[in-house]
């Protein structure tokens, strides 16, 4: 793009996409679709154009759609409704409480379990956390644990809140923006698919088991010798 650039002017880059939101941008469309790939388009292309013009679209049509993540594993994931006429551009992803962010667009269909798709997401980012920020490095373990339980429907419904909680705890609390790429995936799931989450947890029992171990920063090691 660059030597078009230089040749046509920058005038001419500036022109192609939305206002504020100008130029091209390098799309990378993986997960539940028929042909993988990595596309240069006009920021502002319709999510559902890209997905089905070059990517061969969904895996069982577009009605199979359950979700897209559409800017790397960091950002809040989409529901179908938002899908079927969302642009890509920062503008427009902010005001549906996502991010553009490096443009990697994952979809998930609906054969996907979107609950483990996202603990396997939350999984990896406790794995990543450097470790230095109190929050990250204790609160991805957290998340993951709880999202865990919720795909093993061992959760309560008081988990659902907790999990809230510590996405927020996080959130602006760490050094870097790792942090909030840990807890924004977390909050699209809670924001699109709390029913979904709900219909696996159940009541807080009555009669607790009485654990006497102390909290533990590495807990889920001794909870699961897999984690
Ligand atoms: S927010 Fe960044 S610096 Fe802090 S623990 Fe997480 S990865 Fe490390």
């Amino acid at each position: 793009m660059v030597p078009t650039i230089l040749r046509r002017s920058g005038k001419w880059f500036a022109s192609l996409g939305k206002p504020k939101n100008t130029g091209t941008k390098i799309f990378c469309i993986s997960g539940n679709v028929n042909s993988p790939c990595n596309v240069e388009e006009e920021m502002g292309i319709p999510l559902k154009e890209l997905i089905e013009k070059y990517a061969g679209g969904v895996v069982g049509g577009w009605d199979n759609l359950q979700a897209v993540i559409p800017g790397g594993s960091s950002m809040p994931l989409l529901s179908k409704k938002i899908c079927d006429t969302i642009t890509m551009d920062f503008d427009s992803l902010i005001e549906n409480k996502s991010g553009l962010g490096t443009a990697g667009i994952v979809v998930i269909n609906k054969d996907q379990d979107i609950v483990e798709c996202m603990a396997r997401i939350a999984r990896f980012y406790k794995h990543e956390s450097c470790g230095q920020c109190t929050p990250c490095r204790e609160g991805a373990g957290w998340m993951w644990r709880i999202l865990d339980r919720v795909v093993k429907r061992k959760a309560t419904y008081s988990d659902i809140d907790l999990l809230s909680d510590v996405t927020k705890q996080i959130e602006g609390h760490t050094i870097c923006a790792f942090g909030e790429g840990s807890a924004w995936p977390v909050q699209g799931l809670l924001r699109h698919f709390r029913k979904e989450i709900e219909s696996r947890c159940r009541e807080e029992p009555l009669i607790k088991k009485k654990t006497n171990n102390p909290y533990l920063v590495d807990q889920h090691l001794l909870e699961n010798k897999n984690a």
